[in-house]
């Protein structure tokens, strides 16, 4: 019998959790943003839970390239751009639309041959500071861009830095609006958070909203809002068996460095999973997980292939017994990435990003046998 961990990915949630964005963005079209593998799902594993967006936003030549290969006809987005002169070439044959964030990319494009005009996202840096052009070099940007014979349609696009969180979005729609307000264009400012948090406002929501962490089932503003609050599902869930349990007297230790000590008696439950499964390491004692459904804790370090688990909650648990690591339970029960995440002192994204190759993984319906055999 293989080891009993695996990981479950749900493309009916992930379909409804786009369509919880397209709520939020009233008549806007959405990008579900597919980078880093569809957020560690796999592109092709979650594919049908895809088709309900209106584009896919990426930043690799190759996940670009797959969706073609998948026969997705509809608009695909580079977010970063080209990366070197002979990206474009890959734009041209597969229609590819590309954001231009830095004057090196006009460059590259004025010097590139091609029947096809682009299509551009000229990126403004409204404050986030990584990637774009400053108010005081848009336009001048703008200008060599609508020039060029290789580029068609020029539209506009920024990135929030602080939609999840107090300081909010008013100072980078500001300089936004300021500096694009009298340029022609579609325009796209909001990442999941600002959808679920500020597209109320028609600049913000725009013409394309680009719905990231929302749509794999994580609250982009989690501990302020959870899942719940939001409407969405997890689109995957990691879980595994019992493979030994423990009981320990007082004063008895658990694990590597004896981070956690018994205060009474107590039983304990070996979990096959640990941190070269992608169960992030630095959860500490307390971290939540279900055991049959039934919530409880993690006790003392992760291992590389193992942790523990406090069964005191569910004294029925023995070897064999169902963990849920994140995602769907049994008889309904749900563990929020974003509550491992938090207690381990990370974000959604990471975890489901860091899935590690050795899990074996299955595409389900998110209702189907959630208590079915591992
Ligand atoms: C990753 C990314 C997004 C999606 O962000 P989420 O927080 O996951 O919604 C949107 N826009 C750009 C430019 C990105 O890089």
């Amino acid at each position: 019998m293989p080891r009993p961990i695996e990981a479950l990915l749900h493309p009916d949630a992930l379909a409804s959790n786009l369509q919880v964005a397209r709520r939020h963005a009233g008549d806007a079209r959405l990008w579900a943003v597919i980078k880093a593998n569809a957020y560690g799902h796999g592109i092709e594993r979650i594919w049908p839970g895809l088709l309900g967006a209106d584009g896919l936003a990426m930043l690799d030549l190759d996940e670009a390239q797959r969706v073609r290969n998948l026969g997705w006809r509809g608009p695909v987005l580079l977010l970063e751009g080209c990366f070197e002169p002979r990206d474009l070439e890959l734009c041209s044959r597969l229609n590819l639309w590309h954001v231009v964030h830095h004057e090196t990319q006009i460059d590259w494009l004025a010097a590139h041959k091609t029947h096809q005009p682009h299509r551009v996202f000229l990126k403004m840096n409204s404050g986030m500071n990584r990637l774009g052009f400053t108010g005081a070099h848009l336009r001048s940007a703008w200008t060599r861009l609508n020039a060029l014979p290789q580029v068609d349609e020029i539209s506009l696009v920024t990135h929030f830095s602080d939609a999840d969180g107090p300081r909010g979005i008013a100072h980078q729609v500001a300089a936004f609006h300021a500096a694009t307000h009298d340029l022609p264009g579609e325009r796209s400012l909001s990442n999941s958070a600002a959808i679920l948090r500020h597209a109320e406002a028609a600049d913000v929501r725009a013409d394309w909203v680009r719905s990231g962490i929302l749509s794999y089932g994580s609250a982009p503003d989690f501990p302020e809002h959870d899942i719940a609050h939001w409407g969405l599902a997890p689109a995957m869930t990691l879980r595994s068996r019992l493979i030994s349990t423990q009981t320990l007297q007082p004063g008895d230790t658990v694990g590597y460095g004896s981070r956690f000590r018994a205060e009474h008696p107590m039983r304990i439950g070996i979990v096959a999973c640990g941190y070269a499964d992608g169960y992030p390491r630095h959860a500490p004692t307390g971290t939540p997980v279900l055991v049959d459904g039934v919530r409880t804790t993690t006790v003392g370090r992760v291992s590389m292939d193992m942790l523990a688990v406090d069964l005191t909650p569910v004294p029925l648990a023995e070897v064999g017994s169902e963990v849920t690591l994140w995602g769907n339970g049994p008889d309904g029960s749900v563990l929020p990435i974003d509550e491992v995440a938090h207690a381990a002192g990370t974000i959604g994204y990471e975890l489901m990003c860091a899935l590690a190759l050795r899990v074996p993984v299955r595409v389900v319906d998110s209702a189907q046998d959630m208590s079915g055999s591992a």
